[in-house]
């Protein structure tokens, strides 16, 4: 049976037999940095008896994540050098982040913005600080998509994502917004009619960018969510992140990647995982995600295949890591072409 609300501390993730008391102490220690929120539809999902349950490994914290190495920094993407304002990261030229809120209704053990996000995070756009970020976008008439992100914006009431909608189109020259969220997953019925008219307010293209990272996640009733979306006319893309312990092995992927297509989901990205501090359990190296995208190559059409994805250590930007995109040695480190055509080195973890 499905439990009633969302686990959001230690003590309730015990009595929910997802971690043991010889793991109090040190989930402890991570909760008093990084917030903890598993939400019902999550936990029904795991499995307390696997201890290498792929859903409980993205949600309920570990004592790896007290080890931080030298290479992982707070700001792992570089969001920050691109903050002209609150709320909004502006990176490359013709489009803007908008992160209109830091929270999120699950709390992912590896999240690239763990810094940022959660309740002790950077919190909620005030109304002067949306209407700042919303007026920064009217002025910069090169700005063709904004990507509504955080936190994830989803977990704003109707209400207020049609205000927003409504203001975004009012601005001419945005013509798409992007929606990056794992609601559709991990709360499948917040996607209600009130939350799809709110995504329609105002008559912009809509895209929702569905993060999941395991096919269990597509459970029927996160299926239900996505088709209600594309039903609407709302078009969908996935985001997943490779993650050791999740889904590092190729019939994983393929699996997932076909559960995208069957559901009207185009694959889109598959990061790299982010040098996130205490997140290093969960990275592989470059050559091995390579090698597994090689794999999922020769098993699915191009139709499945999402763009292998490095967001470059300091802000420099996205850049496919296909092997032309990369020098160096894979022992050592590697060199890394930003879009500008710049290098940078990327360490690898020895
Ligand atoms: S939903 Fe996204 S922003 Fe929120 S914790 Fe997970 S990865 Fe981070």
């Amino acid at each position: 049976m499905m439990v009633a609300r969302s686990i959001t501390t230690v003590d309730e993730l015990v009595a929910a037999g997802l971690i043991s008391a010889g793991e109090e102490a040190s989930a402890a220690a991570v909760a008093e940095h990084y917030a903890i929120a598993v939400t019902p539809a999550m936990t029904d999902l795991i499995d307390p008896s696997d201890p290498h349950d792929p859903i409980a490994a993205q949600f309920v914290p570990t004592a790896a994540e007290l080890v931080r190495t030298e290479e992982e920094r707070d700001d792992p993407i570089g969001d920050r050098p691109f903050t002209p304002l609150p709320g909004i990261v502006h990176r490359y030229p013709d489009r803007v982040l908008l992160k209109v809120v830091h929270v999120c209704p699950v709390y992912c053990r590896f999240c690239f913005r763990r810094e940022m996000v959660g309740p002790q995070g950077d919190g909620t756009l005030t109304a002067e600080q949306l209407a700042a970020a919303l007026d920064y976008i009217r002025a910069n008439t090169g700005i063709w998509e904004v990507i509504l992100t955080g936190g994830d914006p989803l977990v704003l009431s109707p209400r207020r994502l049609a205000d927003i909608m409504r203001q975004l189109a009012t601005i001419p020259h945005v013509k798409i917004v992007r929606i990056h969220s794992r609601v559709p997953v991990v709360d499948p019925e917040k996607i209600d009619a009130a939350m799809i008219d709110a995504l329609k307010q105002g008559g912009k293209t809509v895209y929702v960018a569905l993060h999941a990272n395991h096919p269990r996640e597509l459970s029927q009733a996160a299926r239900k969510a996505c088709a209600r979306l594309v039903d609407a006319g709302i078009l969908m893309v996935s985001q997943t992140v490779l993650l050791k312990g999740v889904n590092d092995e190729v019939t994983v992927l393929e699996d997932l990647m076909r559960a995208f297509v069957e559901n009207r989901i185009k694959p889109y990205y598959l990061h790299h995982p982010d040098l996130a501090p205490g997140t290093g359990h969960f990275r592989m190296s470059i050559t091995e995600g390579q090698a597994l995208v090689r794999a999922l190559r020769a098993r699915l059409s191009g139709l499945c295949i999402p763009a292998y994805i490095l967001d470059i250590p300091g802000g420099h930007g996205k850049v496919e890591i296909s092997e032309r995109a990369l020098t160096g040695d894979p022992d050592g480190g590697y060199c890394v072409t930003d879009p500008q055509g710049k290098t940078h080195p990327y360490p690898v973890k020895k």
